[in-house]
C-alpha cells in the first residue's frame, strides 16, 4: 500500500493560503485583461461569418454575369441569323419562301427582345446584390478596424502580464498538488461562488475578511490555535489569523 503524507492542520493551512495568494495573483491578471479576450474571439467570429456572407454574395453575382454573358450570346447569334434573313428576304423567289423567312425574322426577333429583358432584370438583381455585398464590405472593415484596437490592447496587456501570469501558474499548479484533495475541492467551490475569489480570508477587527460577520473570541483563538480547520459560518470560507496571512 502506498503511504500517504498526513499534513497537520497547520501545514494544510499555511498550503491552502499558499495557494489562495498565488490564485489571486492570476485573478489580478486576469481582472486587467477585462471582457477583451471575449470581445476579441466575438470580433473573430462575427468577421469570420461576414467574409463568408462576402464569398457567397460574390458567388451569386458570378452567377448572375454568366447567365447576362449566356444572354448576349444568344442575341449576338439572334442579330447575326436576323441579319441573314434580311438579306435572303431581299431575293425571295416565291410566297412561301417569303413566309419562311419572315417567320424566322419574326422568331429571332423574339429571341432578341426576351434576351434584352433577362439581361435587363439580371443587370438589376447584380446592383441589389451590389449593394448589401458593399455594406458587408462596410461592416467588415469597421470590425476588423475595431478588432485591430482591441486586439492591440489584449496583446499589450499580454506581453505586461506574460511572464508574471506563466510564473505563477506553475506556482500555482506546485500549490495545488500540496493541497490535501479534498480541501482543494472545497476551495475550487468557496472560490466560484465569490466574485471576488477568496476562498481563505483572515479575520480582520474581529469579523471574517471575506463577508464581515463578527467572530466570536472563543473561535477567534480556535483559529489562532491551527489546530483544525474552521470556517466562517456565514460565507463558509477558511479562515486563518490574520499573522499567519502576513507572515508570507
Ligand atoms: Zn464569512
Amino acid at each position: 500500500m502506498a503511504t500517504v503524507k498526513e499534513y497537520s492542520v497547520e501545514e494544510k493551512l499555511a498550503a491552502l493560503l499558499n495557494l489562495q495568494k498565488v490564485e489571486s495573483k492570476l485573478d489580478e491578471i486576469s481582472i486587467l485583461k477585462g471582457e477583451l479576450p471575449i470581445e476579441v474571439a466575438d470580433l473573430e467570429d462575427e468577421i469570420q461569418g461576414l467574409h463568408a456572407r462576402e464569398t457567397r454574395i460574390e458567388e451569386e453575382i458570378n452567377g448572375i454575369n454568366e447567365f447576362v454573358a449566356q444572354k448576349k450570346q444568344i442575341m449576338v447569334q439572334s442579330e447575326e441569323l436576323i441579319k441573314k434573313y434580311e438579306k435572303q428576304s431581299e431575293n425571295v423567289k416565291n410566297n412561301r419562301e417569303y413566309e419562311a423567312i419572315n417567320k424566322e425574322l419574326e422568331m429571332q426577333t423574339l429571341e432578341v427582345k426576351l434576351a434584352e429583358r433577362h439581361i435587363k432584370d439580371a443587370s438589376e438583381e447584380i446592383s441589389d446584390k451590389a449593394r448589401v455585398l458593399d455594406a458587408a464590405k462596410k461592416n467588415i472593415a469597421n470590425k476588423e478596424a475595431n478588432l485591430k484596437v482591441k486586439k492591440g490592447e489584449l496583446d499589450k496587456i499580454i506581453a505586461e502580464t506574460e511572464k508574471e501570469e506563466a510564473d505563477h501558474q506553475i506556482l500555482a499548479d506546485k500549490a495545488r498538488a500540496s493541497v490535501d484533495p479534498r480541501l482543494l475541492a472545497s476551495f475550487d467551490r468557496i472560490r466560484n461562488n465569490f466574485r471576488n475569489g477568496l476562498a481563505v480570508v483572515s479575520v480582520v477587527r474581529d469579523a471574517c475578511g471575506g463577508c464581515f460577520n463578527a467572530i466570536p473570541p472563543q473561535r477567534q483563538s480556535e483559529i489562532r490555535q491551527h489546530k483544525k480547520i474552521i470556517v466562517c459560518e456565514n460565507c463558509g470560507r477558511v479562515l486563518v489569523d490574520e499573522d499567519m496571512n502576513t507572515e508570507n
